[in-house]
């Protein structure tokens, strides 16, 4: 798994920075009833509230900081290890520390981190034990007891807060995703499958609506000489200024895809196919346009084939056949028109 530099650092963080000052305060209420070097303490200290800061910065300052982070989580095992021993097997300091250090491994790198963290720990417990001359006492003062509340009521909330961000983030990433898979990469017009499935949705939308409907299938004239003249990167600009006019002029209720290289389908709702003719009409007329006006692209015409949804109609095949057969029929008349499928005889249909 790779994660973006900086991303997992930062979500780890604020649950660290309040795990970490409230288990200082857990450790030290234990620590206070031993005498321990001042070395136990300085590093008590570090741990409580410069740890926190340095282990951001390792895993920030490099390009995936999963893996600096799945480095500091042995640190701290180590460390855990260090205040097992130092708070002489405390029953409830050291149960709060471990069962928080295990939430903390299996959020960050599941049950392998933990599985590779836990003997770091003991082996930590026991080097510490034998150096400190610790011994086993358990019993846990009501102090004590207090002291490790706020790591108690914090550290979950905190870390329960990051994994609903991140789990918040996942779901946006899957939306842009699906969103992504749907999406024709050089229009942003839905896609060839995406479209065959709108349609596929409208057209029975269609039958039930009391309001008529109307496809409209664009073609570009000759787009091909197009391509040969010009190169194909002109063809793009070409069918991406087709395509930010067709936007512009489509209204809100209007969906558009991209078929195939340079045909295009267009579904006008609520509106009949001499209405719909006349707004290809317009809508051909502003795309002439807006090419006219970009001096660095060649000059281009439309083809424009219109069918009104019909209760004669038993497949979406039957609708997108009609419109197809009104798009053949502008190319035969001469190209640069839009035609209307009631100019289509039903033999043809
Ligand atoms: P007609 O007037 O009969 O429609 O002729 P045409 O040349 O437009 O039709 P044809 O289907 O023969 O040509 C479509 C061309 O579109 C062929 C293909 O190379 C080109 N094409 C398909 N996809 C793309 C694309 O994404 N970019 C570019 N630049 N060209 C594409
Ligand atoms: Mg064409």
């Amino acid at each position: 798994m790779t994660i973006k530099a900086g991303t997992f650092a930062k979500r780890l963080y604020l649950p660290r920075i309040l795990g970490s000052a409230a288990g200082f305060w857990a450790v030290a209420a234990v620590l206070t009833s031993y005498s321990l070097p001042v070395w136990v303490w300085v590093l008590l200290v570090f741990h409580g509230f410069i740890w926190p800061h340095v282990a951001y910065l390792l895993a920030r300052t490099v390009r995936v900081s999963y893996h600096v982070e799945r480095r500091n989580m042995i640190v701290e095992s180590a460390f855990g290890g260090l205040w097992v021993a130092a708070m002489q097997f405390n029953a409830l300091g050291c149960t709060l520390l471990m069962s928080m250090f295990c939430m903390n491994c299996i959020a960050v790198g599941g049950p392998r981190l933990l599985a590779i963290s836990l003997p770091v720990m003991a082996t930590g417990a026991l080097a510490f034990t034998w150096l400190l001359g610790s011994t086993f006492l358990p019993q846990t003062s009501t102090a004590q007891v207090y002291a490790c509340l706020p790591m108690l009521a914090v550290y979950p909330m905190a870390v329960a807060f990051a994994a609903y961000r991140l789990a918040a983030q996942l779901a946006e990433h899957k939306r842009q995703l699906k969103e992504a898979n749907r999406m024709d990469s050089l229009t942003g017009l839905l896609n060839q499958g995406a479209w065959k499935r709108f349609l596929g949705e409208e057209f029975t939308a269609a039958q039930q609506r009391p309001l008529p409907t109307t496809l409209a299938l664009i073609d570009i004239d000759h787009f091909k000489a197009i391509n040969d003249v010009h190169g194909h990167l002109v063809g793009d600009d070409v069918i991406r200024l087709l395509t930010v006019t067709l936007r512009q002029r489509c209204r809100p209720t209007d969906v558009a895809g991209r078929i195939g290289g340079d045909e295009f389908g267009l579904v006008l709702r609520d509106t009949d196919g001499e209405q719909a003719e006349a707004i290809l009409a317009r809508l051909k007329h502003h795309m002439l346009q807006a090419f006219e006006a970009r001096k660095d692209l060649p000059p281009m015409t439309l083809s424009i084939g219109v069918s009104e949804h019909g209760a004669t109609m038993n497949r979406v095949e039957d609708w997108v056949m009609a419109s197809d057969n009104a798009l053949y029929q502008a190319k035969r008349e001469g190209r640069n028109r839009v035609v209307l499928a009631e100019q289509v005889s039903a033999a043809q249909i």
